[in-house]
């Protein structure tokens, strides 16, 4: 005997429509449900279990076990066979349920006489929202058209319940289900953040799931993924000559997909049995998901990430929500929420309204993380499968400098981050009263404190903080956020804003920093293995010299008749500077014989942050007017370690004596020579580190503005002569790091850090 009904699947989602479109409440829908799925099933037991809190599944309806044990019957996750099937997100098909070693008997249900089981999760969106199970007496084994058939009713099931179709007292446990989370992340832009879950690539609506007419659905589908073949097709085709967020992996791996016959045939199979063609998207998705993450193998749950753009991709062409959630009309306390987010792509969105930024990778040298802290937007990153776990509208709270992060937290946590930002606009209030006082230290010696910028947004900043400069202007980042290339005028204004805005404090413009991770959506872009090690930077602009020569001549355009500084990212040798340099007497040359006024001053640098250069600085240095260290880059580069790898994020310290000791020689070389050294890397940023480069010799350094007041109350409170010494000290030592031994000499005289 079949437990599949008569009419099929099919015939069983119609009558769950009739079901949902009764305006019953929601105990007593779900109770009619059992009853139906068990009639039709030819099942004597048909309940619903449902996850109520974090991790406790609740019996909420039956039918054959005791009434009973409704909402009485609890099992945790992973507990049982029930929670064994919402643990592992896959099905359970038993035909002698009692004699599995992960039976756990509930005397109070009154299962005994029921020897065989079949369990489907009911999964929505990579979450498990409960277990939907049918048990007969014989020993019987299901077949895997009743698996499928289960599991397409359990696909309705999660629709209906993740969508509030069900009355108040089970949207309440759905909610409650969806209790706080607390994951510790890692900080990766400091602040603190209290507002609503938006997320960055928003999941798709699913307005109906049973399908009123299948030949139409299917039409549907039909329609949906041939439009969707084509649209990876164009895009693996534009790749040849645009960049896209995608790289062509990404794109071959959707176009496999698109065109996987396994894929294809399931979500067929699925409209057939009467889905509408999204929820049979939903529900394929849903049962891939649970196999891949099932899978050991990495490069299938690598894969998966894929797939669920592609699944995505799908239900936008079958629903046509095309809007971002940069498009959309964004709540006054936005928390963006996203698995990984480009620099660009943060700043799309309205800066006033967003309020913090959860990725599910990330490194705080990672673009997206030095853009966060140019906005002062508080930023958390490696919060594992966070997306899994919030709702779009939820209510997050973040630590952007410890790493917490909270979904859905209690009103006394709530309490507690309040209480923080009330801390914070104290602290920034004794920052601001030391706006206009000199970073000095307590022996007198003077540090100059600029601000890392690269928009005309940051320029406020510069008042704001008392900064002394802006120590790097990224220009890049006017590429990044344009929709084209900017054009020679529009350069030369944003420069002419920087510099009138700064009026006499010294501006350093970095000529651009392309390639990398910072990709510019319409320029062309070739494939790179290593595109850290790749063509980027100074490479570009000495390959493409017009590019760069249109730069420097924007530059020069703006600085007439002030002081122009101008520094090259990424020299790995003396001869590079030297070419750079050579564009740039060009463009003077040709702004002269125009009759152009030409900058008073002009001071050209050279960025440290490739480590070959160090060993070649008894050419460079007489021939450069200053130097700014990039530690961002020279870390990478000096310890091997991707700086966009959250793996690699904590492998090294930069307080490690091997590079304390290179800046140190750096510093002495300088001090030699007579070349002003500088660094404007992350690390000036924290109040740890920058004592530490003061200790080191550094006299000048450039972060990010928030960073200001922090470093300016370290500085006040050293005696720099005394650190210099015990630094001395510290170079040589085998150890990995000496971060504690420099925060035991701050702790010991009441130094802010
Ligand atoms: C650096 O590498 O330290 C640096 C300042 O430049 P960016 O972070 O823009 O590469
Ligand atoms: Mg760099």
């Amino acid at each position: 005997m079949s437990i599949l009904p008569s009419g099929g699947p099919r015939l069983l989602l119609r009558q769950l429509r009739e079901v949902m479109a009764e305006g019953a409440g929601g105990q007593a829908r779900l109770d009619k449900i059992v009853r139906m799925i068990a009639a039709n099933m030819v099942a004597e037991v048909c309940s619903i279990y449902l996850v109520t809190e974090a991790d406790v599944l609740e019996l909420f309806a039956t039918e054959g076990l005791n009434p009973g044990a409704v909402h009485k019957t609890r099992l945790k996750m992973g507990e049982g066979l029930v929670g064994m099937i919402a643990e592992t997100a896959s099905p359970l098909n038993l035909s002698d349920a009692a004699s599995h070693p992960k039976f756990a008997y509930r005397p109070e249900t009154g299962e005994d006489p029921y020897r065989s089981l079949l369990g489907v999760p009911v999964l929505r969106a990579g979450r498990t929202l409960g277990v939907l199970v049918v048990q007969n007496r014989t020993h019987r084994h299901y077949t895997e058209d009743e698996v499928e058939a289960l599991e397409i009713i359990a696909t309705v099931l999660a629709e209906v319940i993740a969508s509030g179709e069900f009355s108040v007292e089970d949207s309440l446990a759905f909610r409650r289900r969806m209790g706080p989370v607390h994951l510790h992340a890692s900080g990766l832009a400091d602040g603190i953040a209290v507002g609503e879950a938006v997320l960055h690539e928003p999941r798709i609506e699913i307005r109906q799931i049973i399908a009123e007419d299948v030949e139409a659905e299917t039409g549907r589908l039909e329609a949906a993924i041939s439009d969707l073949r084509a649209s990876v097709d164009r895009m693996l085709h534009e790749i040849e000559f645009n960049v896209g967020s995608e790289s062509r992996d990404v794109l071959e791996a959707y176009r496999m997909f698109a065109h996987d016959r396994g894929w294809l045939r399931r979500l067929r199979e699925a409209v057939v049995t009467g889905l509408t063609a999204e929820a049979a998207v939903e529900r394929v998705q849903n049962e891939t998901r649970a196999r891949m993450l099932r899978s050991r193998d990495p490069y299938w749950r690598e894969r998966l990430h894929d797939l669920e753009d592609l699944a995505n991709r799908l239900l936008r062409h079958l629903t046509g929500d095309v809007e971002t959630a940069a498009q959309a009309a964004l709540p006054e306390n936005a928390i963006i929420i996203a698995r990984s987010m480009g620099g660009a792509e943060l700043l799309d969105y309205d800066r006033k309204r967003v309020k913090g930024v959860v990725v599910e990778d990330g490194t705080p040298v990672s673009h997206v993380a030095i853009i966060a802290r140019a906005l002062d937007i508080p930023m958390v990153g490696r919060a594992e499968r966070a997306l899994e776990r919030v709702e779009p509208g939820d209510l997050v709270a973040l630590d952007g400098e410890t790493g917490e992060l909270h979904f859905r937290p209690s009103p006394e946590i709530v309490k507690v981050f309040d209480e923080k930002l009330a801390l914070r606009a104290q602290r920034r209030a004794q920052f601001h009263a030391l706006r206009d006082e000199p970073a000095v230290t307590l022996d007198g010696t003077e540090i100059a404190l600029n601000i890392n910028a690269g928009l005309l947004v940051d320029l406020p900043n510069l008042s704001e903080t008392g900064a002394d400069g802006i120590g790097l202007f990224r220009t890049e980042l006017q590429f990044m956020v344009a929709p084209t290339m900017p054009r020679l005028a529009a350069q030369a204004e944003l420069y002419k804003r920087v510099l009138d805005e700064a009026g006499p404090r010294p501006v350093t413009f970095r000529t651009l920093d392309l390639g990398g991770d910072k990709i510019l959506p319409y320029a062309p872009q070739r494939l790179e293995s290593n595109p850290a090690l790749g063509w980027r930077a100074l490479r570009i602009g000495l390959d493409r010299p017009a590019l760069m020569r249109y730069q420097l001549r924007a530059l020069l355009r703006a600085a007439g008749g002030r002081e122009l500084r101008v520094m090259f990212p990424m020299v790995a040798e003396v001869a590079e500077f030297v070419a750079a340099r050579e564009l740039l007497h060009k463009e003077m040359a040709r702004a002269q014989a125009r009759g152009q006024p030409l900058p008073v001053m002009l001071k050209v640098g050279v960025m440290i942050e490739v480590p070959s250069i160090v060993w070649q600085l008894d050419q460079l240095l007489p021939i450069c007017d200053f130097v700014s260290v990039g530690s961002n880059d020279l870390m990478q580069f000096f310890f091997a370690v991707d700086r966009s790898n959250p793996r690699l994020t904590d492998r090294y310290d930069l307080l490690s004596p091997p590079l304390l000791k290179m800046l140190h020689q750096l510093v002495l070389k300088c001090e030699t020579l007579g070349v002003p050294i500088g660094l404007c890397g992350e690390m000036a940023g924290r109040p740890l580190e920058a004592m530490a480069l003061v200790g080191i010799g550094f006299r000048a350094i450039s972060m990010p503005p928030a960073s200001v007041g922090p470093v300016k109350l370290m500085v006040r409170s050293l005696h720099a002569g005394e650190l210099q010494t015990v630094m001395e000290g510290l170079y040589d030592l085998p150890d990995h790091s000496v971060r504690a031994q420099l925060a035991a000499f701050a702790a010991e005289r009441n130094i802010p850090i």
